[in-house]
């Protein structure tokens, strides 16, 4: 059988559904405050661009936040669909190269997304200095390959004490 228009899924899926899914991502366990951690969390309408963006305020600490507030997808350019599509397409076990492919973006753009999805899309506050932290990530990769756990714990508080 010949298709005749290539279907693009993204298109096909639903916004609203879209921030359903993240509210039950983020909050699995029901809605709190996403700055004290509180329950008695009232709505407060919907985003003025964003028809099913939820806000919210807190009663305790009287923070304002929305669904995306304090998560990796708050300000981002790439629209919400383009990131549950690629969630499902991490939970085939698509590559980084078929995702992009799928997506229609460049490669690191799609590999930038998978491993923030694979953080967590709630933002974390980072104690660490990146750069170390990748260094660190990078001997361990290398050297795991080797089966050199020593060489590797060695070489790593090399980089953590260097900075
Ligand atoms: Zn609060």
């Amino acid at each position: 059988m010949t298709i005749p228009v290539l279907i693009n899924l993204q298109t096909l899926i639903d916004e609203q559904k879209c921030y359903e899914t993240i509210r039950q991502l983020r909050w699995p366990e029901g809605l709190v405050c996403s700055k004290c951690g509180a329950k008695s969390v009232v709505k407060r309408g919907f985003d003025e661009t964003q028809s099913y963006r939820q806000r919210y305020q807190c009663q305790t600490c009287r923070a304002r936040f929305d669904d995306l507030s304090d998560t990796i997808l708050a300000g981002h350019h790439q629209p919400l669909q383009t990131w549950i599509f690629c969630l499902y397409l991490m939970g085939l076990n698509l590559s980084t190269h078929q995702i992009a492919a799928e997506l229609e973006l460049n490669k690191d753009d799609a590999q930038q997304m998978t491993s923030q999805l694979r953080a967590g899309i709630v933002e974390k506050k980072p104690e660490v200095v990146l750069s170390g932290e990748v260094k660190l990530d990078e001997l361990y990769l290398i050297a795991g390959f080797k089966g050199q756990p020593d060489e590797v714990r060695k070489r790593g508080d090399l980089v953590v004490q260097g900075g």
